[in-house]
């Protein structure tokens, strides 16, 4: 017997008879003689419907009403799916944040699981109930309700597996498995059988969305085993034990296997970012902390940056990226500072993604970078902005070019899977 953390995403709860589909995966998991506990997301597209009356109620919104409105998605797919558990005749009920509890930080609309108080959950499982329970949210110190920022379920499901010391966190979603890249854009993608926490990490931080970036980190840290694999699965499927997903391992566990490493493991775009530019800032210490302090102090996450050094004028110009969401707030307090901060005039652009390639064997390769900047030119593609880590490199682009770069570059790195 083991103990499994079952999670759905949004597509495989989108419906009555899409639930239905999902209760009979986690009835015939418990009748395979397993303790299983379900966490699951809004149904598809709930949550953006949910974000955009926030914005419409209010531009600038209070992210603790945010978390109020936007954490309802989830509250109504775990008591459909505790119904439809019942209506086929098993023990079943949901358990929302505040009633486990699901203890976070008071970073309303991105909080931070602080603590799971598992010991009710793992009795209920233990009597043959079924837990589900509703992703994405938590409770504050304040005894507020937070949610754990977009994706955030995923999280949520790492995090109960590691509370109730789950033997493995499956991970349904809408396609089988880790792809080398998004294969809704690249039909030649590969699923990847095994990757490593730390190249799924760094590729989820890049945007593949299909695990959240927290939910990785924290899988990595607690070592919990996850598991990709599909819900769109028929009744005859093998079960999930020998289903073939994906699975993420260790980079012991991958050396054991007989895969073969690629130089690159995988390419990820990210259209969730937008470009500011201040013009014109003073070239002298301390003008730049004048620009993130603010957005720091405010939460805003500033990915890429550039400073051009105009020498002669004793100007430069400073470029960086922040989260699309975070935009508004982002140009509201720099507008507000603007004198302190001293620059000319600020442009911000929307339209702009940004593409990565992820690879451990980067580490050892000379020459990945060059490859991505010339197979985006010999295509006409402009890049804007750059940034490099150990094992990635990204590229800020137009986003109307995000599928051209994304297949260019599955060619050039020769990931394409065989015709
Ligand atoms: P869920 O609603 O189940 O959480 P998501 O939409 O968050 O699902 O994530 C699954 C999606 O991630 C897939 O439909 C796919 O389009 C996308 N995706 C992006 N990159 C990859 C990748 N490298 N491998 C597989 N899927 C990917
Ligand atoms: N429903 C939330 C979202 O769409 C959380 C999730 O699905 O993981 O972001
Ligand atoms: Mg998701």
């Amino acid at each position: 017997m083991a103990r499994i953390v079952m999670k759905f995403g949004g597509t495989s709860m989108a419906g009555t008879e899409r639930i239905r589909r999902v209760a009979g995966i986690v009835k015939r998991q418990q009748e395979a003689g397993h303790e299983v506990a379900v966490v699951v997301s809004a149904m598809a597209g709930e949550t953006d419907r949910l974000v955009n009356f926030c914005r419409e109620a209010n531009a600038l919104y209070d992210p603790a009403e945010y978390d109020v409105v936007v954490a309802s998605g989830e509250q109504v797919t775990s008591g459909l799916l505790a119904l439809t558990l019942q209506a086929l005749g098993c023990k079943a009920r949901s358990w929302l944040g505040w009633q486990v509890p699901i203890n976070t930080d008071d970073a309303h609309a991105k909080a931070r699981i602080e603590d799971i108080d598992a010991e009710a959950l793992i009795a209920s499982m233990a009597s043959g109930e079924i837990a589900v329970i509703p992703g994405f949210q938590g409770v504050s110190p304040a005894g507020r309700v937070t949610t754990l920022g977009r994706g955030g379920s995923d999280t949520s499901a790492v995090a109960v597996a590691a509370a109730v010391k789950a033997d493995r966190c499956d991970i349904y979603t809408d396609v089988d498995g880790v792809y080398t890249t998004d294969p809704r854009i690249v039909a030649k993608a590969k699923k990847l059988p095994l990757v490593t926490y730390e190249e799924m990490l760094e590729l989820a931080s890049v945007g593949s969305k299909v695990l959240q970036t927290r939910s990785v980190s924290l899988a990595m840290k607690e070592k919990v085993r996850i598991q990709v694999l599909s819900s769109f699965i028929d009744e005859n499927a093998p079960a999930a034990d020998t289903l073939p997903g994906t699975m993420i391992v260790s980079d012991e566990e991958l050396e054991g296997s007989d895969m073969e490493r690629q130089l690159i493991t995988g390419i990820a775009a990210d259209k969730n970012e937008a470009k500011v530019t201040l013009t014109r800032i003073a070239d002298r210490p301390g003008a730049v902390a004048s620009i993130f302090g603010p957005l720091a102090e405010a939460n805003i996450n500033v990915d890429m940056i550039i400073q051009n050094i105009a020498k002669d004028k004793g100007e430069t110009d400073v470029t960086f990226t922040v989260p699309q969401a975070d935009l508004v707030r982002a140009q509201a307090l720099l507008e507000e500072r603007k004198d302190a901060i001293g620059y000319f005039r600020m442009i911000a652009e929307g339209n702009v993604a940004k593409i990565s390639v992820v690879g451990v064997g980067m580490r050892s390769h000379a020459g990945v970078a060059s490859t991505m900047f010339r197979a985006l030119a010999d295509r006409g593609i402009n890049i804007q902005a750059i940034s490099t880590s150990e094992i990635k490199v990204s590229v800020l682009i137009d986003a109307d070019e995000t599928e051209l770069a994304v297949r260019v570059l599955h060619t050039a790195y020769e990931l394409d899977a065989a015709a």
